[in-house]
């Protein structure tokens, strides 16, 4: 599933079609909006914009279109001269007087009140936002010491939701092993200096991945990886899809565990529990 970072970029790529523009025509086929297209159609697009993995797009009616495009959701921008084919369902289409963006096979779209779309059961459960210009390192370390999240593993904080908003498995692995911790380790196992470490990695490296079309570790220590051949599932981590390789920072061998069923790649000689 794309993580924040993506899902960020994508908003980026349709906000530079939409933004500013009035929506002269289109489809909306999906259940949520058949009957409301009202709302829509012939109404400018004021911001596109990502929260968590959800996108938001905001009309100059005074309404949002919330979609999450889970595992299969993909989005589509074209000239809307150039005709564009695809086996996905369509769920959206949105006509400029220059482009078409079109939303595929994603399962859960609906329109809310701009002023009430906090309120939607998913927004409303997220935790902090890590790529929200808002959030800062000082911030995200506050959190952690937070009584919420304080005695949950580094391993199930780095891919809930509702602790952390638009982290996923490649930036759990990337982070805890950026910031030296064990995965099974909790924010109350934790001296501050080491929390600290842990917030501004969590922002840091996100944020490096948002800029850098997922590539989490420095762009010359890519280069290198690269130089040795390596494709690009491990090129652009520092350990995750690096298992029984040598770890770049120590090569001592990285290691992967599951949890939930999800892969999980680390080091643990650079990530040693501090478990009492
Ligand atoms: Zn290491």
């Amino acid at each position: 599933m794309p993580e924040g970072p993506e899902i960020r970029r994508a908003a980026d790529r349709i906000g530079k079609a939409l933004i500013g523009k009035t929506i002269q025509s289109g489809q909306w086929p999906y259940h949520s909006l058949v009957d409301r297209t009202d709302l829509i159609e012939g109404h400018e697009v004021l911001s596109v914009t990502s929260r968590g993995k959800a996108m938001l797009i905001r009309f100059s009616s005074g309404w949002t279109m919330y979609s999450h495009n889970q595992l299969y959701g993909r989005w589509t921008v074209h000239l809307h001269t150039t005709s564009y084919e695809s086996r996905r369902s369509l769920r959206a289409e949105f006509i400029t007087d220059r482009h078409a963006v079109r939303l595929w096979s994603a399962t859960d779209i609906s329109l809310l009140p701009t002023p009430e779309e906090n309120a939607h059961p998913f927004l409303d459960r997220l935790g902090p936002d890590v790529l929200d210009d808002d959030i800062t390192a000082e911030g995200l370390f506050e959190h952690l010491r937070s009584k919420k999240i304080y005695r949950k593993k580094g391993a199930t904080l780095m891919l809930d939701q509702r602790s952390f908003a638009g982290l996923g498995n490649y930036l759990r692995s990337e982070i805890l092993h950026g910031a030296g911790i064990h995965p099974d380790d909790r924010p109350c196992d934790l001296d501050e200096e080491t929390l600290n470490l842990w917030a501004t990695c969590i922002k840091n490296i996100t944020v490096r991945a948002y800029e850098h079309k997922g590539i989490t570790v420095d762009l010359a220590v890519a280069e290198e990886s690269k130089m040795r051949g390596e494709p690009r599932r491990m090129w652009r981590h520092a350990v995750f899809c690096r298992n029984d390789r040598p770890c770049l920072t120590c090569g001592d061998l990285v290691l992967r565990k599951r949890y939930a069923g999800r892969r999980l790649d680390y080091c643990p000689t650079c990530q040693p529990s501090q478990r009492s």
